[in-house]
């Protein structure tokens, strides 16, 4: 593990080595002196001229700004360092493949205000800002992320908040951007002050890397402010074991003494961690520290960022080597999220191989093969007598209009067809 003495000799062979601690330490000195020209990266990382010709190329695209802490941690002579692979841009990221989209998550096109995506029936993604603290190489947001490098106009933002207020169906609000945590400590507690007080919001939750990138953000008066508005759940986005370095593993431990919930979602890249024993160590330093890995995301179809997507087949792979062979909250879901706002699908490996009447066969992860007897009857029992919470179940905020394969479960429909079945036109 990277430890602060690590981060020290390091640190003194960069441009920042007679720096002081207190500012070192402090998150807004790490953010107003970013790496954001390629000399100032060239005085970090050993770059070849076709190199550095190479990213400004690529600068356009998205901005590039690395905190001087995750610089540090950079291989100066390895272009495959997954620390560089994450934070500086490269020539792929100019190409914009066939199969590439400009908003492939349909996040602006699922929006009914700006700064709000309201895609799932009872919960959102409100984007506070557009600004992270480093922007990562292969954003899925890239078409709103570092635009302006900054928060949300506040007209945006009140009415963004209205649009909470007035949607009861809304119980679970995702802040993220951007990265939520770049708001400074007042203006992200005028926005979760307000939201707390909206009556149907049972939860608040925050997308980050700060503990990745920025681990400086995560201060005392930040766990001080977020303690007022419990439940807190944070999203976390390491991608590699090397991220977990003994700084950012203290910014960890101060966000779990707080009580506040950790999970991560990593991005599967091909060429930084598309390896089972690399997303296994990962997942396992993780839950070390009190982080509970929650998704292995496919790469989504951005433009720029072919060059990291891996098949999904891979994706199979690394959850095949991990179910069943380590613990099991170590192991993330594998998500696709799918094109055309088709929302966030699971995919496993097939365990069940095999199903009749009453025997189901299933493998395991040694591979044996066992069967599964299911009881002679099965019907359902309906409900206890003693048992409300269906009777309650409106008030409870539990009954949302219902779709898909819910509608013929429901006796709603007995089939789901396209809207422009062509059969259906033949009719008139
Ligand atoms: C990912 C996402 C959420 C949260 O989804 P969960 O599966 O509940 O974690 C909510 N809204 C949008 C638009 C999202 O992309």
């Amino acid at each position: 593990m990277y430890s602060f003495e690590d981060e020290q000799n390091r640190v003194a062979t960069t441009p920042w080595a007679a720096i002081p601690q207190e500012k070192w330490n402090d998150w807004h000195w790490q953010i107003a002196n970013r790496i954001t020209s390629v000399d100032e990266l060239s005085q970090v990382i050993h770059l070849t001229e076709g190199e550095k010709e190479i990213i400004s190329k690529s600068l356009n695209k998205l901005r590039m700004a690395i905190t001087p802490y995750y610089a540090s941690l950079m291989d100066p002579d390895d272009p495959r360092c997954p620390i560089r692979l994450r934070a500086v841009p490269s020539l792929p990221e100019t190409v914009i493949s066939e199969e590439d989209l400009f908003d492939p998550l349909h996040e602006d096109v699922d929006s009914p205000v700006p700064g709000i995506t309201h895609r799932y029936p009872d919960r959102l993604l409100f984007l506070v800002t557009d600004q992270c603290s480093m922007y990562c190489r292969h954003c899925t947001r890239r078409r709103y992320a570092g635009e302006l490098d900054q928060p949300r106009k506040q007209e945006e933002i009140d009415a963004a908040i209205d649009y909470i207020h007035r949607t009861p169906s809304v119980r679970d609000v995702l802040l993220s951007g951007g990265d939520a945590f770049t708001l400074s400590t007042d203006r992200l507690e005028a926005i979760i002050a307000r939201i707390h007080e909206i009556p149907h919001v049972e939860i608040v939750r925050y997308g980050t890397a700060t503990p990745i990138v920025l681990p400086q953000r995560i201060d005392d008066e930040l766990i001080q402010m977020l303690k007022k508005y419990q439940p807190v759940w944070i999203n976390l986005h390491y991608n590699h074991p090397k991220e977990l370095t003994e700084r950012s593993r203290q910014s960890l431990a101060k966000l779990a003494d707080a009580g506040f919930v950790l999970g991560n979602q990593t991005v599967l890249m091909r060429g930084l961690n598309d390896c089972a024993y690399i997303i296994k160590e990962l997942c396992q330093r993780l839950i070390e520290n009190r982080v509970r890995p929650y998704r292995l995301y496919q790469c989504d179809l951005s433009q720029g960022i072919a060059h990291f997507r891996t098949s999904i087949s891979k994706g199979i792979e690394i959850i095949e080597h991990l179910s069943g062979h380590t613990t099991g909250f170590a192991v993330p879901e594998f998500m696709v999220d799918l094109p055309g706002g088709g929302g966030k699908t699971p995919v496993h490996p097939r365990y069940m191989i095999g199903q009749s009447d009453r025997q189901v066969i299933f493998r395991n992860y040694e591979g044996v093969i066992a069967k599964y007897i299911e009881p002679e009857d099965t019907s359902s029992l309906g409900c206890p007598d003693n048992c409300t919470i269906c009777d309650d179940r409106q008030e409870r905020g539990l009954d949302q209009p219902k779709v898909g394969l819910e509608k013929l479960y429901a006796g709603e429909a007995i089939s789901l067809e396209p809207r422009d079945l062509p059969r259906r036109k033949r009719k008139q």
